[in-house]
């Protein structure tokens, strides 16, 4: 097999693993990579494993079955919590791991006729034989965005995920939107606000699922900032001198977006 597959079969002792069981990833003593030979077959899931490269050589993901943690004298731990340690290795990883085993479980019938899928011959899809359909790995687009004013910055809390940081505002491309449509759309619904001039900064995979993250900057407009109920629990201007806990630019596209506009301003000024 070829592509994102990989058969069990096929595995050598010294080959490099990476488990999951759920959405977590299970570690021991820091390290998420193991290799074949400390783990029990039983312990691999799936027949078919997704093969990613990690820059250096292949690495071979799959499920394990729930408990096995206590056998392997390993923890759980979530993509979030290796992606705030700051392990961009393993993020890049474990990140596109998650995403492409998703994919496959969740791609295992047809969406048109119902029959069984398989790889297809460049192992970049699942294909079904009936229709001729192929599936491919899908990402979702998002744009996140800094709404700047001169030497002030708006900065807002979600209602939904409360991380404890003040951050850009953000959401998914609809159907038949620009990403600067979506831009001002977003800005609208979130805080009422009317956008002018953006400008495209920067973009980040964000595997919480499979979100491309597109980072913008947008200059106000006109408006007062008015929450949108259930979305944004707060948001406010904050000077560039004066700013509250807001996300790491190591980790997020977002902390880049703010880091960014802020040395720029203060070297200006
Ligand atoms: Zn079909």
């Amino acid at each position: 097999m070829s592509g994102y597959f990989f058969s069990k079969d096929s595995l050598a002792k010294d080959d490099r693993v990476l488990l999951f069981v759920g959405n977590r990833i299970l570690v021991r003593n820091g390290e998420f990579l193991w290799r074949r030979d400390q783990i029990a077959e039983e312990f691999i899931a799936q027949d078919t494993m997704i093969k990613v490269s990690n820059g250096r050589e292949d690495v071979l993901v799959t499920r394990a079955p729930a408990g096995v943690e206590v056998f392997l004298d390993a923890e759980l731990s979530s993509l979030r919590s290796l992606l705030f340690e700051g392990d961009e290795r393993a993020m890049l990883v474990a990140g596109k791991a998650n995403q492409l085993l998703d994919w496959h479980a969740s791609h295992q019938f047809c969406g048109f006729c119902g029959e069984k899928t398989a790889p297809d011959r460049s192992g970049q899809a699942l294909f079904c034989d009936r229709c001729q359909h192929a599936f491919f790995p899908r990402i979702n687009p998002c744009v996140i965005m800094l709404v700047v004013d001169g030497s002030r910055i708006l900065l807002a809390r979600n209602a939904r995920y409360r991380t404890g940081f003040y951050s850009c505002l953000a959401g998914f491309i609809e159907v038949g939107e620009s990403a600067e449509d979506t831009v001002r759309r977003e800005v609208k619904e979130e805080v009422d606000l009317d956008v002018g001039a953006i400008r495209y900064y920067k973009s980040q995979s964000w595997p919480f699922p499979s979100q491309l993250m597109l980072g913008f900057f947008a200059d106000y407009a006109s408006g007062e900032i008015r929450p949108e109920p259930g979305e944004i629990e707060e948001a406010h201007w904050y000077d560039i001198h004066d700013l509250p806990a807001v996300p790491s630019a190591k980790v997020s596209v977002a902390g880049e977006l703010i880091e960014h506009y802020v040395k720029a301003m203060k070297s200006s000024l």
